[in-house]
């Protein structure tokens, strides 16, 4: 049996980065910038004031306190978005607000606060008194000073997001060229489902696998497509197949363990080319993985914790690795463990546990019986406790690695 990282090389070495594709700009936040991005004007474009107060000439101003006002004859008005060709001569000022050009022959802005305005009671003024000096420049923004005409502001291969986003909208672009999502087939498989929506006969179950995958999908940034569910015939199995022929990746849930009517890996190896199958890892142990048609096809394990932590260790990588993105691990903390975590068999054990933070340590327990079958312990876990292959227990205070599935959504 092969090991996790192991496994993970060689899912990892039969995917590709996708193809780029324009994208509206919102869209494109979490995906991957295909093209470097210069700018062709500056930002600001001209040189504006970044307070509301009054555009001086310093040198007009030194003198100026609180007790010996300099006293300015107030020659125009400054809003942004307002064009004016008033000049700031000797002992004038222009009334200016935040964003306003800079009026010629203004190299500093004196905000409100330090005139004598506000004793004005709001009468309509003629002259100002100055209350501080200001140095040259002060409460000015010159044009360029974010971004100058030419400059490379973005580079190829950025990750989109929030700030960067609002970078491209400042420069006029409303779609960028981003590295596509995936789209990410999934499809159940048993006798024993039932679709949402539908009453649920004596004895079923409904599928739950596909929404957890998909809802793992999209958070990852990849776009699900749920094809519904398969029954335990080779025929039908391989017609549903099929219809993901046209995704980027497939992902079926159950059919990989060792039952008689478990055909995934055997349709896997029929129509296309396994990689490998079983993990030494526990719970997820019958992945299978190969390619279908040039698909990669994971087969996830039936079991619903199984499945989900197979997703995060294998599917959510390659959708990083399809999608231009750093293929990092999820962040780990080394916690002190609250819980006996025991390793029966040489496997590297993923516990679900809460992880917490106190007095400036994290601590690890966990959520309760460890069957793979029992989903709710896995919903209230934030973490993955780890216990190493040669490891035979994690015990009550020993340190261990836990895996953060709560922190940083990529
Ligand atoms: P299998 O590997 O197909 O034998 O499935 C292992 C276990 O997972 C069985 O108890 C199945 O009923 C359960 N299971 C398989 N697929 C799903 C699914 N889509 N939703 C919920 N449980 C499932
Ligand atoms: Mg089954």
């Amino acid at each position: 049996m092969i090991s996790v990282e192991e496994a993970l090389e060689k899912v990892l070495s039969y995917i590709k980065v996708l193809d780029t594709v324009e994208t509206p700009l919102l869209e494109c936040l979490g995906q991957a910038l295909a093209d470097d991005v210069y700018s062709s004007f500056d930002i600001p474009p001209r040189n504006n004031s970044a307070m509301d107060g009054y555009a001086v000439r310093a040198a007009d101003v030194l003198s100026a306190s609180t007790s010996t006002p300099v006293y300015l004859d107030i020659v125009g008005e400054a809003k942004a978005g307002g064009t004016s060709d008033i000049e700031v001569k000797a002992n004038t000022t222009v009334r200016i607000m935040t964003g306003a050009f800079m009026p010629n022959g203004a190299d500093a802005v004196v905000k409100f606060e330090d005139t004598d305005e506000t004793q004005r009671n709001g009468h309509p003024l003629k002259q100002i008194g100055i209350l501080k000096s200001v140095e040259r420049g002060k409460n000015v923004r010159y044009a360029g000073e974010d971004i100058g005409k030419g400059q490379l502001v973005l580079q190829r291969g950025t990750i989109l997001c929030p700030p960067s986003i609002g970078v491209l909208a400042s420069l006029g672009i409303d779609k960028a060229r981003v590295i596509r999502r995936p789209v990410v087939a999934i499809l159940a498989t048993g006798d024993e489902l039932t679709e949402l929506g539908q009453p649920l006969a004596e004895g079923r179950i409904y599928n739950s696998n596909s929404y957890s995958a998909a809802a793992q999908v999209r958070r990852y940034g990849g776009i699900p497509r749920i094809l519904g569910i398969a029954r335990d015939t080779r025929k039908n199995l391989e017609e549903k197949i099929k219809e993901a022929l046209t995704a980027d990746m497939l992902l079926t849930t159950g059919g990989v363990s060792m039952g008689d009517y478990d055909l995934v890996k055997d349709v896997l190896a029929a129509q296309g080319e396994i990689s490998f199958w079983k993990v030494r890892m526990k719970p997820g142990k019958p992945l299978a993985f190969g390619t279908i048609k040039g698909v990669p096809h994971l087969g996830l394990p039936g079991n619903p914790v199984s499945s989900m932590i197979t997703f995060e260790l294998f599917a959510r990588p390659a959708m990083l690795k399809m999608m231009g993105k750093p293929v990092t691990q999820k962040p780990a903390v080394e916690a002190i463990s609250e819980s006996y975590i025991e390793n029966t068999d040489g496997r590297r054990v993923y516990a679900r546990a809460i992880v917490r933070k106190e007095g400036g340590r994290y601590y690890a327990s966990t959520t309760g019986p460890q069957g793979s079958g029992i989903l709710t312990s896995m919903s209230m876990a934030n973490a993955l406790a780890i216990v190493p292959e040669d490891i035979d227990a994690i015990k009550e205070g020993d340190t261990v690695k836990a895996i953060m599935l709560d922190w940083n959504e990529e």
